[in-house]
């Protein structure tokens, strides 16, 4: 299967994640899949999973050692940019969380709107960084399809 066929079919994965998100009149409804270099899920995560707070990529994070050896080969599917700044200050923004877990590729479908962090820059802070990035804008109205009660 070619990659590009391949990205879509986990973003797809992410977009079903997307939609188990508890309903939030203030955050976006966002899915998270790590997969490892053999192609197998590793984990995945959804926003508010494990706490109001917590973000799709965050709650994937966050079942990981660290220093797990498979995240350096590891591609991270995100429905949404990752953040670069959170209202949560106690917080790490994803971006951060990602640079510092060591994936070297992240795939997502829509970038973040100004609707509650003006001008995200997660996708150039990650690239500035030598990470791959790779977007799917094919997908983005299928991965907004559950945030529509957010006036995007
Ligand atoms: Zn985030």
């Amino acid at each position: 299967m070619d990659e590009h066929r391949l990205h879509r079919q986990w973003m797809r994965h992410a977009i079903g994640l997307a939609r188990l998100c508890p309903i939030s009149p203030t955050a976006f409804s966002v899915g998270a899949v790590i997969v490892g270099a053999d192609g197998v899920e590793i984990t995945h995560g959804w926003s508010r999973e494990t706490d109001e707070k917590v973000h799709a990529e965050e709650s994937a994070l966050n079942k990981l050692d660290p220093d797990d050896p498979r995240l350096p080969h590891a591609t991270l599917y995100s429905t949404l940019e990752p953040c670069s700044q959170r209202a949560s200050v106690d917080r790490a923004p994803c971006t951060d969380r990602i640079l510092r877990s060591g994936i070297r590729q992240v795939v997502i479908a829509w970038r973040e709107p100004g609707t509650f962090v003006e001008n995200c820059v997660g996708v150039e802070k990650l690239r500035e960084r030598g990470i791959e990035v790779v977007e799917l804008p094919d997908l983005a109205d299928e991965a907004m399809s559950m945030n529509r009660h957010l006036k995007l």
